[in-house]
C-alpha cells in the first residue's frame, strides 16, 4: 500500500463535537471522510489539519446560479475575538485528541517528527490555519500558535481579513476579484518567512498571490487546488499561478472537491477518478513530478464517490497507475513531495 500525506482537511471542527461516549476521531465512523481506523484503511500516515472557522452564514446562502455558471457572494469578514475563540477550541480539541490517543496521533512540527511518528505507526497531525482572521495586526497571536505548533497558515479563507482579500467562489471565473495584500498582510508575509511557517495561497485572490509571490523567501504552496486550465473555477490556479509555483519549487495539492476537479463544476460525487488523474497530469506536465501532492479537502468538499472517504484513498493511486504514473512519482505524488516542501520551508 502506497503511503499517503494530504495537504488538507477540514476534519478539525468535527473534532469539537467529541464526547468521551460519542463520535470520536479515534473509532470508526460512517459520517464524514476521515477518522483513524479509516485512515489507516486508506494507507493516509498524516495531514495538514485546517482550524477553520466557520462564518455566521454558510456561503452557498449567497449561491446564484445562472445558465453558464455560479457565483458566490463574498463572505463577510469574521469578528476577530470571535475567531481568536473558536480557534482557540480547535488548537484545544487538537491537543486533547493527541493526549487521548495513547501515542496514535502525533502533532509533528518538523519533518523530522513526522517521519518519527509514521516509524512508530503514529498518525502525523500538521496544524494549520485557513485563513488569519483569529490574528491582529500586531502578529503577537501568531507567534503565540506558533509556539503552540502551527507550521501552515492560509491568509485568507474566501472572505476579506485585515491581511488581504480572498477568492469568491464562482465558475466559470478569473481568481483576478480584487485587491492584493494590505499592508499588514505584507507584514504577514515577512513574519511567516522569520518563524518558517508555511504559506498557503488556496483561497487567496490571485493579486493577493502575486504579493505572496514577490514578498516570500519561501516555496509557493497551495494546500487544495487545481488547474484552472481544466475546470475553470475561481478557486483554481491559472497557468501563470502555476508557473510561478514552479519557479519558486513549491507545490500543489490537487483538492478532490468536484466542484474544482469537473470542467463543468457541478457539485455532483458521480465524477469518475480519471478526471482527477486529468489535473495531477496537467500539473505534472507543467510543474514538474516533484511538485504535485495531494490535498484532498476531506470533511469540507462534495469528493467522488469513488474515493467515498478516507478509506478510498488508494482508489486514487489506482487511477494514477491507470493513468500511466510510475511507482516512483506515485510515490512523489502520495507522500514525498509534501516532505520535501516542508524541508524547505521549516
Ligand atoms: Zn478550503
Amino acid at each position: 500500500m502506497i503511503e499517503i500525506f494530504d495537504g488538507h482537511n477540514d476534519s478539525v471542527h468535527r473534532l469539537l463535537e467529541y464526547r468521551p461516549d460519542g463520535i470520536d476521531f479515534l473509532t470508526r465512523s460512517s459520517g464524514g471522510h476521515l477518522d483513524l481506523p479509516r485512515a489507516v484503511d486508506g494507507g493516509l500516515t498524516g495531514g495538514l489539519f485546517a482550524m477553520f472557522v466557520h462564518p455566521e452564514q454558510r456561503p452557498m446562502d449567497n449561491l446564484t446560479v445562472t445558465k453558464t455558471g455560479y457565483k458566490v457572494r463574498l463572505a463577510d469578514a469574521l469578528d476577530a475575538s470571535y475567531a481568536r475563540r473558536k480557534t482557540k477550541e480547535m488548537l484545544d480539541a487538537l491537543k486533547r485528541l493527541e493526549a487521548r490517543a495513547d501515542r496514535k496521533v502525533r502533532i509533528a512540527t518538523s519533518v523530522e517528527e513526522i517521519k518519527a511518528a509514521n516509524d512508530s505507526g503514529s498518525f502525523a497531525i500538521v496544524m494549520h490555519m485557513e485563513g488569519a482572521d483569529a490574528i491582529d495586526a500586531d502578529l503577537v497571536e501568531l507567534e503565540k500558535l506558533y509556539y503552540r505548533g502551527l507550521r501552515s497558515l492560509g491568509l485568507v479563507w474566501s472572505r476579506p481579513n485585515i491581511f488581504g482579500h480572498g477568492v469568491p467562489f464562482g465558475w466559470p471565473g478569473s481568481p483576478d476579484t480584487g485587491p492584493g495584500l494590505t499592508d499588514a498582510g505584507r507584514d504577514l508575509v515577512k513574519a511567516c518567512n522569520r518563524l518558517r511557517i508555511m504559506i498557503d495561497v488556496s483561497h487567496l485572490n490571485e493579486k493577493g498571490f502575486w504579493d505572496v509571490a514577490r514578498l516570500s523567501d519561501a516555496p509557493l504552496v497551495a494546500t487544495h487546488s487545481c488547474a484552472h486550465a481544466i475546470c475553470a473555477s475561481t478557486r483554481n490556479l491559472t497557468d501563470r499561478q502555476l508557473d510561478a509555483i514552479r519557479a519558486s519549487d513549491g507545490v500543489v495539492g490537487v483538492n478532490f472537491s468536484v466542484k474544482c476537479v469537473r470542467p463543468d463544476a457541478q457539485d455532483d460525487a458521480d465524477t469518475p477518478l480519471h478526471m482527477l488523474a486529468r489535473h495531477v497530469q496537467y500539473l505534472v506536465d507543467r510543474i514538474g513530478i516533484e511538485r504535485v501532492a495531494i490535498g484532498s479537502d476531506f470533511d469540507g468538499a462534495t469528493i467522488p464517490a469513488a474515493v467515498k472517504d478516507a478509506s478510498g484513498l488508494q482508489n486514487v493511486i489506482a487511477s494514477l497507475r491507470a493513468s500511466g504514473f510510475e511507482e516512483d512519482a506515485i510515490r512523489k505524488i502520495a507522500f514525498d513531495n509534501w516532505m520535501r516542501v516542508f524541508q524547505l520551508t521549516w
